[in-house]
């Protein structure tokens, strides 16, 4: 079995690195009053959408009920020790439908620019080839 151990700070820690592409103004936050752990986290919000329903025009028949999501963010971590920093990540979130608002079933994907790059080469090809049909 792992443990996975949350880091803490160490002892006058302060966030000083952000990134351009971060939507954040994580340091203006921490100077604010922010804790460490709220503050380290650089991010940025992406797109995302809610699935219609699909149904058959003729039968009326559901083919796919409305409601999955997905969403798209990017993450990045200050590493606590400042000798690293963490790996920017694209988060790829997908729910299938609520069947009310506490209770979904969801999975986040953590993909790096490489991973992301791969699910658009793959998405663009699948898409092109349903194109040709
Ligand atoms: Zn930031």
């Amino acid at each position: 079995m792992t443990a996975i151990v949350e880091p803490t700070a160490p002892e006058g820690f302060e966030p000083t690195y952000c990134p351009s592409w971060c939507d954040k103004d994580h340091l203006q936050d921490f100077a604010e009053g922010a804790t460490v752990e709220q503050a380290r986290e650089h991010l940025i919000g992406g797109p995302g959408a809610v699935l219609p329903e699909l149904r058959n025009i003729v039968g009326e028949q559901i083919l796919r009920p409305g409601g999955g999501v997905w969403n798209l963010t990017t993450t990045q971590d200050t590493a606590l020790d400042k000798a690293t920093v963490g790996i920017a990540t694209i988060n790829l979130e997908v729910h299938d439908v609520f069947e009310n608002r506490f209770q979904h079933n969801g999975v986040t994907l953590h993909l790096t620019v490489g991973d992301a790059l791969e699910l658009i080469a793959g998405l663009t090809h699948q898409v092109n080839k349903l194109l040709q049909a």
